[in-house]
């Protein structure tokens, strides 16, 4: 099964609809960054990231 990326949030799972913040996610993604401690990056900071996790850098509808 693909990974898909959430359309907002940026978040990478495998489900339908996002488990941090329950928008649609899409399949169409590019890019990866992996954030272990969001509290201390400044990249995770950038991008509005709080949650640990793997997020897309791009997401297309
Ligand atoms: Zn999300």
């Amino acid at each position: 099964m693909a990974e898909r990326a959430c359309q907002r949030c940026k978040y990478i799972s495998y489900d339908k609809k996002c488990p941090i913040c329950d928008s649609e996610t899409s399949s169409d993604w590019s890019g990866l960054i992996v954030v272990t401690d969001p509290d201390n990056s400044k990249l995770a900071e950038e991008l509005n990231i709080t949650m640990p996790g793997r997020y897309a850098l791009k997401v297309n509808k």
